[in-house]
């Protein structure tokens, strides 16, 4: 009788976390080749190939928030995660890497990059951790009949990502292999993308701006509030606190509300200290000065044009205290999974153990990744929602294995 196998379909984060692993669960038990006995499959020649795009090519391995608040800013539940996070931790992520030889370093908002800021260093330490323990890969795109055919002899993980950023492979497979075998997928939505503002003013294109406040609102009810960086990119509002307010912002325009954002540029001043600071520098300029020239020193010099001329408002001086803290912007549109960061959605979390990651639906089936319907806030919640469940996949599975060697 040929020997059982454990299957990964995706070498992402989350794959070859599974598979190294399961390699150390089985070499523990004495299986010295254990590599043998786990097959990792991914469609592309590198191992996780989007591992190299993140965090802007630093890539943003984890935060070291404790679980109080690491936990907030996971969706939709994050309650899921929580034996998963504890088995394998923020710290169990920073002793790993720096064990392979990679050392990290904590950023501001906590965010964890390795010191060399290089997220090919994340990727290469990990697929040349897989090929140590002898971890049988194979590049090749399993299909929903591969998918199948695996269970004859094997256990399976599937850890084939979510839709985002489809050239890196990640174009969503797994879903059609889940709901085969019984899983409900969730709604699946872009998050973490950009936010294309009606009329938007192209002078704006990029322009970074600091410490500033965006509030969502949605059919007019102020919904979420973040402070904080973004930017104004070719397609929109984008990265930092834009991404942040992007999951709500999404779904309510996929369910055909109103979107608005109001951006405070200057949050940390109320209106009535602003408003005395403007006419300071009226006083200091002398006569009755341009609006434009109140306005250097409050915000970026490309920003003042577009600002002034923004819903074609002539702004008086009088009205410049509300103008800076109130931009308002309605929301037309939002741009798609190939700029998305994160897909929100996917198998439902009700259909698996959040013990083992074990399917409830599928005896021999294990899920990690962003497959399922879980997703974190940017700041390295992402990668370690992969390196958790996968980690806690991964382990599991071999666990099965061996229990079913021995009943053999
Ligand atoms: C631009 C960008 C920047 C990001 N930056 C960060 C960051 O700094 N920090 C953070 O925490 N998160 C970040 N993320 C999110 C994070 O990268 C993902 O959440 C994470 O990679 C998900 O891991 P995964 O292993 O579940 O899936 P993926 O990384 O998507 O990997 C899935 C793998 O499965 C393979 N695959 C799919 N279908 C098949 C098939 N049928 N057969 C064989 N192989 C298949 C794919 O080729 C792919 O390699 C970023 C994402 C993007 C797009």
């Amino acid at each position: 009788m040929a020997e059982r196998k454990i299957y990964i379909i995706g070498g992402g984060p989350a794959g070859m976390m599974a598979a190294i692993k399961a390699a150390e669960v089985l070499r523990e038990s004495g299986d010295e080749r254990a590599g043998d006995r786990i097959v990792l499959y991914d469609k592309n020649d590198v191992l996780g190939r989007k591992i190299y795009l993140t965090g802007r090519g630093r890539c943003n391995i984890t935060n070291m928030r404790p679980w109080s608040e690491f936990s907030t800013h996971i969706h939709p539940n994050q309650n899921f995660l929580k034996h998963a996070f504890h088995a394998f931790s923020n710290s169990d992520v920073i002793a790993f890497f720096e064990s392979l030889g990679v050392p990290t370093v904590v950023l501001q908002g906590q965010r964890v990059f390795p010191a060399s800021l290089k997220a090919a260093d994340v990727a290469r330490s990990l697929e040349n951790r897989v090929h140590e323990l002898g971890i049988q890969v194979r590049r090749e795109s399993v299909d929903i009949k591969g998918f199948d055919r695996m269970f004859g002899d094997g256990i399976v993980i599937l850890a084939t990502g979510g839709k985002s950023y489809p050239v890196t492979g990640s174009t969503g497979d797994g879903y059609e292999m889940a709901s085969s075998v019984g899983h409900t997928v969730t709604s699946l939505f872009p998050c973490e993308t950009a936010l294309l503002p009606y009329g938007y003013d192209r002078n704006l294109e990029g322009i970074e701006l600091k410490n500033v406040s965006l509030s969502l609102f949605v059919d007019k009810d102020k919904v979420q509030v973040e402070e904080g960086d973004f930017s104004f990119t070719n397609d929109g509002i984008e990265s930092g606190i834009a991404y942040k307010i992007s999951r709500r912002a999404v779904w309510a325009l996929m369910n055909g509300q109103r979107v608005e954002v109001v951006l405070d540029l200057k949050p940390a001043l109320s209106k009535e200290k602003l408003a005395a600071r403007i006419a300071r520098d009226v006083v200091q300029m002398k006569g009755r000065p341009k609006a434009s020239s109140l306005l250097r020193g409050l915000m970026p010099e490309a920003l003042i044009a577009p600002f002034l001329m923004a819903d074609k408002r002539a702004i008086e001086i009088e009205s410049l205290p509300d103008a800076l803290k109130s931009w308002r912007m309605k929301i037309e549109s939002f741009k798609g999974y190939e700029r998305a960061v994160v897909t929100a959605g996917g198998v439902s979390l009700k259909e698996v153990s959040q013990k083992t990651m074990a399917s409830k639906m599928k005896p021999g089936l294990f899920l990690a990744g962003e497959v399922l319907d879980l997703d974190g806030d940017t700041g390295g919640y992402n990668l370690q929602i992969a390196f958790s469940t996968g980690a806690l996949a991964g382990s599991s599975a071999a666990k099965e294995l061996l229990t079913s060697s021995q009943a053999i």
